[in-house]
């Protein structure tokens, strides 16, 4: 059965074909700029060229349409008909604390997912207009939907419940969710499974570090406590969102500044992090370890502070599971630089008797244990793969 993963942002759209048995990718593209001039579709099949066209989006129907007349067309399509698509998985930001599992989606999920719009104003919107879109060109496709929060819905009480007033998460729901708990969740299982140990019975930390950043602690496979919390602002420091601050500096900037609440809710959604921090060098974590190297002093302490919060986190979960055998680290900067793992690695976690295997550290692109085998705790790279994740789910749910 072939899968079409869908991740709708407010103005993009991402997708990935992918068929669930063999859990080949057949073909990914993006939409972008939909609903703004310039609209532009990517479509790259496997093993084929890719195409850019730029095509007017003024919705995210017409943006699904033209995703569906790519999959389909008859000299660069991979599938014949819409038939030959099976199931749509789409990615939920937001499913409160309504949803701790993937499910079906129908008109009560529709409208249990609508009730979390406040929870995530900027995405589950969106998304929903992926679902509806996507229900007016397949109608009889079954839908599924797989949200971020859904692994995190195992933390206890003591790690999700925040300091205020109690009636606000009785009237609210205000409590940490937490976030890319399917990237957290398939990176856990999979480290398990690459060390032939039974996943119930390991103490993971995953260190998801992207463009937005987040860690958790996976106890006997169940997620106990993870850093972002009732939206993925909080925790560490990452690309453009400040991550923990004293709440108080929301007040003092109002007044300093002379800014409204939204006007200082963006500066510490869009231009803080290693961004704001760097004196606005780069929120790319390539040229801040590029002025790292050639001593850029912004670029230094930027770096520096955000592996230093990085390795706060890690003792903290480490003290909350009592211990902790396997550190993964996944996603666009956990991936890809090995420096950032060394930085983490050697300046902080001697207490661990984590000893980093400096070749295994420098590979790309592969499961790999990258601490020695004398470590006392092992270190592994697993590049995270959430929209194979989205398509087993929907598999699971539609086969
Ligand atoms: P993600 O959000 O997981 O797609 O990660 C995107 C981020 O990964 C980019 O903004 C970069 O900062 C970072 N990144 C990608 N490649 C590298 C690399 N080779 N070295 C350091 N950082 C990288």
């Amino acid at each position: 059965m072939n899968i079409l993963v869908i991740n709708c942002g407010s103005s993009s759209l991402k997708f990935q074909l992918i068929n669930a048995e063999s859990e080949k990718l057949i073909a990914k593209g993006l939409c972008e700029r939909i609903g703004i001039d310039g609209s532009k579709l990517t479509y790259a099949p496997s093993g084929g060229a890719k195409e850019e066209t730029l095509a007017p989006m003024e919705n995210h129907t017409d943006a699904i349409r033209l995703v569906l007349d790519a999959l389909t067309n008859e000299k660069t399509g991979v599938v014949k008909s819409l038939e030959e698509i099976g199931a749509v998985g789409h990615r939920i930001v937001h499913g409160g604390e309504k949803f701790a599992v993937s499910t079906l989606i129908n008109e009560e999920v529709l409208a249990a997912i609508t009730e979390c719009n406040d929870l995530a104003p900027l995405h589950n919107p969106a998304n929903l207009i992926g679902i509806h879109a996507c229900k007016e060109l397949m109608p009889h496709t079954p839908m599924v939907a797989v949200f971020d929060t859904a692994f995190h819905q195992t933390m206890p009480e003591k790690a999700y419940m925040y300091g205020l007033p109690y009636e606000y998460y009785e009237k609210y729901k205000i409590r940490r969710y937490g976030f890319h708990g399917t990237s957290h969740s398939y990176v856990s299982k999979k480290a398990a499974e690459v060390l032939g140990k039974n996943y119930e019975d390991l103490k993971i930390i995953v260190c998801h570090l992207g463009n937005g950043a987040s860690v958790s602690a996976v106890q006997n496979g169940k997620c106990m406590d993870t850093s972002m919390g009732l939206t993925p602002l909080e925790g560490l420091i990452m690309g453009t969102r400040s991550g923990d601050i004293d709440p108080a500096i929301i007040e003092f900037l109002a007044h300093k500044e002379n800014k409204t609440i939204d006007e200082v809710m963006a500066v510490l959604n869009k231009k803080s992090g290693v961004l704001g921090l760097s004196d606005n060098l780069s929120s790319d974590f390539r040229d801040l370890e590029a002025g790292y190297h050639e001593g850029n002093p912004r670029a230094v302490n930027t770096m520096e502070t955000f592996a230093y919060r990085v390795a706060k986190y890690i003792g903290a979960y480490t003290a909350a599971m009592n211990g902790v055998d396997v550190i993964c680290f996944t996603a666009g900067v956990g991936e890809n630089s090995n420096f950032i793992r060394t930085m983490i690695c050697d300046h902080y976690l001697g207490y661990l008797g984590v000893k980093l295997d400096e070749e295994a550290n420098s590979k790309r692109g592969e499961d790999i244990v990258i601490s020695t085998p004398e470590s006392s705790t092992t270190v592994m790279v697993i590049p995270t793969n959430e929209e194979l994740a989205i398509a087993r789910e929907t598999y699971r749910l539609t086969k």
